[in-house]
């Protein structure tokens, strides 16, 4: 079972998430500010399935929008 880490665009939080493969699609909340747009990083455990997660891929390599 791979460990995602995410990292939060508001915030800055960086945080490992133990993810089911049937749950790797999911975008886990941040867990310090409760930013719901968190960006999966490339760890080392996640190389299994990492295709079929294209769209959280394409959203890293882009500014997240703000609306401030
Ligand atoms: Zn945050």
């Amino acid at each position: 079972m791979p460990i995602y880490e995410y990292q939060c665009p508001s915030c800055g939080e960086i945080f490992d998430k133990l993810m089911r493969f049937s749950e790797a699609d999911q975008v886990p909340v941040c867990p310090h500010c409760g930013e719901k747009e968190t960006q999966k990083k490339i760890t080392a455990g996640a190389v299994i399935g990492a295709s079929s997660g294209g769209r959280s891929s394409s959203v890293s390599s882009a500014p997240a929008p703000r609306f401030t």
